[in-house]
């Protein structure tokens, strides 16, 4: 006799005498005149005692098999456990087993790059401390500033309270030269700027998203954060504080997105930007410069001299 695990996110409600409703984020199914047979089956379940149902001589031993079936048929329930009890994460695990939302990108070359849940994370200030914390908390291997040559099969990412541009382009150029996934991020004043998600060979890369931004004034933010770097503005004094807080979710589950593979929802070739004083949030492509000085000449050969010559 197997074992059988409800789904953590399930909710099971009664709407009445003949009617119970069953919902996780993938389905939403009502089951009409099963209730007592329905209740002694996940009871059943959650009691460890589904083995001692079915021994019974019952007459509804055939409907518990039935809806034995449905159950795991439609992720509400399970023969395996599900050993990881956040809820964006099961969502996400729900979400790749039944493909919601029209087709899944990938598979992203980048994922089979890495180990399951290890990063490395560079950058300093809160908002690095938090996601550090975060990711510590949902049991991640973290390696925080390592050097370049422990950097092996991890998720890279940077996370500062200021855009660091040197910081940015040396860790874009480590993952391209690595063929290792890396996600930038960071806080600039009260906005959050999380991706992109460069796939080395597949997606845009830092250096694009720079080279994006410098003529475009409509990159007020992104202009002024750089303008810092360059020392011709003063930087405010104040803590990122609760911006921190804020920005971190976002980095979070960006995290958590590429780890379960939710492609769809990973932002590979686009940076989000999401105002945390009136919530304003805009999602925008960064196209591949098409001689980007940091991915083109990885995946494109020069032509040969004599080819040239022919031009
Ligand atoms: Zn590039």
């Amino acid at each position: 006799m197997m074992n059988y695990f409800l789904h953590p996110n399930l909710t099971v409600t009664e709407v009445s005498p003949d009617k119970v409703h069953l919902a996780n984020l993938a389905h939403q199914i009502t089951i009409e005149g099963q209730n007592q047979n329905l209740k002694r089956v996940l009871q059943a379940i959650q009691t460890g005692t589904l083995a001692e149902l079915l021994q019974q001589q019952d007459p509804d031993l055939e409907t518990f098999y039935a809806i034995l079936e449905f159950l795991t048929e439609h992720q509400f329930a399970s023969l395996q456990s599900f050993a990881v009890t956040d809820k964006m994460m099961l969502d996400l695990a729900l979400l790749q087993v039944t493909g919601q939302d029209g087709e899944l990108k990938g598979p992203l070359a980048g994922y089979e790059n890495v180990r399951p849940n290890s990063v490395a994370i560079f950058g300093q200030g809160e908002l690095f401390s938090r996601v550090v914390a975060e990711l510590r908390a949902l049991d991640f291997s973290v390696l925080e500033n390592p050097e370049e040559s422990a950097c092996e099969r991890l998720l890279l990412i940077t996370c500062s309270d200021n855009l660091n541009f040197t910081l940015n382009k040396k860790i874009n150029a480590l993952a391209i030269a690595r063929q290792l996934p890396a996600l930038f991020a960071v806080l600039n004043e009260h906005i959050a700027l999380v991706g992109p998600l460069v796939i080395p060979g597949e997606s845009s890369c830092f250096s694009c998203y720079e080279h994006r931004l410098a003529p475009n004034m409509h990159f007020v933010e992104e202009t002024i954060a750089s303008q810092f770097q360059h020392g011709n503005l003063i930087k405010p004094r104040s803590k990122p504080g609760v911006y921190a807080i804020a920005a971190s979710f976002q980095i979070i589950s960006q995290i958590l997105k590429f780890f379960n593979r939710a492609y769809e929802l990973c932002l590979v070739n686009e940076v989000l930007e999401i105002n945390l004083l009136d919530y304003a949030t805009d999602i925008r492509p960064v196209l591949r410069i098409p001689h980007c000085p940091a991915c083109y000449s990885q995946h494109r050969l020069k032509p040969k001299a004599a080819v040239r010559a022919l031009l």
